[in-house]
């Protein structure tokens, strides 16, 4: 990963033009003490160190880059509930026991992320209209359908939309059907980052950019994290830093797969434009392989996402791709004026799964948000405070495990490009598949 291209991918995103001026974070330069420090200053960093600092805890956070650098401050601002696995495949990978308690932890991030907006006083342009998945082909109902009864077992009023409600809710003709989940919202990604950064400073939390901890040590119960100019020492440690894992951990990077993504938005739509799509203000996301996922911001702009390959060209590729799928979904955007876009990276697993393991004792590592880090991470940052307070791995939902690397990683993440196309092309080939259809 190029810090450089990466820093490239958020020249022109919407986050950063719409955010206002950041707090003063400064380096660390010097020694400094804690009883909890946090590498990486994302979603889930910023969420822990809240919980800790609302706490009472003596907590510190360290980022190579500035807050929300990361996925934190790139994302689509979708706050989606649930893991990538559905509530009857946790149960099954993780048996009787974890597997529920799992389950019932995914059905409530997106409430407890909105709860913490509210609690801390967290203005992010925030909106809870509910997740809409749309099918992309016909025979994609069948997995929503499935998903939908699994939520409404447990108390979830998802709905099942034929392709008619799913056009009359998305504006769009291109759905074969779809499910609704009332869970769901929506904000500005880069803005939470900030407001969660504030409100732990507020509460006596120490935020520091441009700090990469380049290395980690052990000495008489202690941590002693070093930086270019400073030293942290903290009872206990947190690796919060997902698809932009370095080498500070051996092995961490290795274990997950960055997998590029990207997105686009127009300036603020007309008010006839804006009411044609997307009406009740829901987000979406859709079942290709490749998966789309779009939705207005709080001005009326209309953002879409996707996964695409690595580079610069990549980069353009994904760009030139995503306002082709634009107009194929929403006829009306074909001459629309794209005004901005970026892009970043997502931490998947092989397993699709979150993992959280401790390397040496009393060091937590914590990513692999495949995707779903938003709510997630605002939801587990309350859980994880609980534990590296308490020293008690009880109230995390996930298994501590051991870390594994992904097998022949360095071989897979060059094949990234070409699955990546592969999927592509066999969401093509779908039949009725939205990007088969004229637009
Ligand atoms: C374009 C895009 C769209 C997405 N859309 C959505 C969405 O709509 N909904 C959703 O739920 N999820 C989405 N995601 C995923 C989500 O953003 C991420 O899963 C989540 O934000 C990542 O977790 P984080 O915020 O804790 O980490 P990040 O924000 O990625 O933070 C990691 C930080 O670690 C720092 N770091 C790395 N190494 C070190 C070191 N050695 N020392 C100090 N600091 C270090 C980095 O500088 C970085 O700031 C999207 C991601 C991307 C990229």
């Amino acid at each position: 990963m190029s810090a450089d291209f990466q820093n490239s991918l958020i020249e022109k995103s919407l986050w950063v033009a719409t955010v206002g001026a950041a707090p003063d974070f400064p380096v660390l330069e010097g020694d400094a003490s804690c009883d909890v420090a946090i590498i990486g200053a994302g979603i889930l960093g910023l969420s822990t160190a809240l919980h800790i600092a609302a706490r009472g805890g003596s907590v510190i956070v360290l980022d190579a880059a500035t807050p929300g650098w990361g996925g934190g401050g790139r994302n689509g601002g979708q706050v989606n509930p649930g893991l990538k696995l559905d509530p009857e495949e946790l149960v099954s990978h993780f048996g009787p026991t974890a597997g529920p308690a799992l389950a019932e932890f995914a059905t409530v991030t997106a409430d407890e992320t909105f709860e913490t907006l509210v609690k801390f006083d967290i203005g992010c342009d925030h909106t809870r209209q509910g997740w809409l998945q749309l099918a992309h082909a016909p025979q994609a109902m069948a997995g929503l359908e499935r998903r939908a009864r699994q939520w409404q077992a447990r108390g979830i009023a998802v709905e099942v939309l034929s392709a008619g409600e799913a056009q009359k809710l998305s504006g769009s003709a291109a759905y074969a059907g779809g499910i609704l989940n009332p869970k769901g919202g929506s904000l500005h990604p880069l803005k939470l980052v900030r407001g969660l950064a504030q409100a732990a400073l507020t509460r006596g939390a120490r935020i520091f950019r441009d700090s990469r901890v380049m290395k980690i040590e052990q000495a008489k119960g202690q941590h002693s994290l070093a930086t270019a100019r400073g030293r942290v020492s903290a009872r206990r440690v947190l690796v919060s830093t997902d698809a932009y894992t370095d080498g500070l951990v051996p092995g961490l990077a290795q274990s997950v797969l960055p997998v590029s993504t990207f997105q686009i938005a127009s300036e603020p739509l007309s008010a006839d434009l804006a009411r044609s799509i997307l009406p009740g203000g829901q987000h979406v996301s859709d079942t290709h392989r490749s998966l789309y996922y779009f939705r207005k911001d709080a001005q009326g702009r209309f953002l879409i996402g996707g996964r695409g390959a690595y580079g610069p060209t990549g980069a353009a590729g994904a760009y030139a791709e995503l306002k082709h799928v634009a107009a194929r979904i929403y006829p009306a955007l074909a001459n629309c004026q794209w005004a901005y876009r970026w892009g970043g990276m997502v931490a998947v697993t092989e397993d699709h799964l979150f993992h959280v393991t401790e390397p040496a004792p009393g060091v937590l590592t914590a990513i692999g948000c495949n995707g779903r880090g938003v709510a997630l991470s605002v939801s587990l940052g309350k859980r994880l405070a609980e534990q590296l307070i308490t020293g008690s791995p009880a109230s995390v939902p996930f298994p501590v495990e051991r870390l594994r690397p992904v097998a022949l990683h360095g071989l897979k993440k060059a094949m990234l490009p070409v699955i990546a196309k592969t999927y592509s092309v066999l969401d093509h080939l779908d039949k009725g598949s939205v990007l088969r259809r004229k637009a």
